[in-house]
């Protein structure tokens, strides 16, 4: 998820970006647009098409696009990259900023809980 949603940034970068090598850039898009699931790229192309960017980064919690409080179960879906997701009142997609994005998560690696030794019953 985490992929898709940096190559959606790319080509809205691309998309939206002053072109400066029109060959290249047309090149990129169509490399991106292959890589992007239809349905996504419908939805961003239907924002594109009003002149809208399709992505919106989170910044504590907030959509930048609208300035919407999004629900901590929104972020938390972005920052495991687990599923794509819409802002509920733009209708952009979301996408945590690399900065936010970088730290792991803490419990990535945990090691194997030690064995617990059986209970010695107490001899009288
Ligand atoms: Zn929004």
């Amino acid at each position: 998820m985490k992929t898709l949603m940096q190559n959606l940034l790319k080509l809205q970068t691309l998309e939206f970006g002053e072109i400066t090598k029109p060959r290249i850039t047309a090149a990129a898009v169509a490399e991106l647009r292959g890589k992007i699931p239809p349905p996504i790229l419908a939805h961003y192309d239907r924002l594109r098409a009003r002149g809208k960017k399709g992505l919106a980064a989170v910044n504590n919690q907030v959509c930048s696009s609208c300035h919407m409080q999004l629900t901590l179960g929104v972020v938390m879906t972005l920052k495991h990259a687990q599923n794509v997701q819409l802002c509920q009142n733009c209708g952009r997609y979301l996408y945590l900023p690399e900065e936010a994005a970088a730290t792991p998560p803490p419990s990535a690696a945990k090691p194997a809980p030690a064995k617990r030794r059986k209970p010695t019953a107490p001899k009288g």
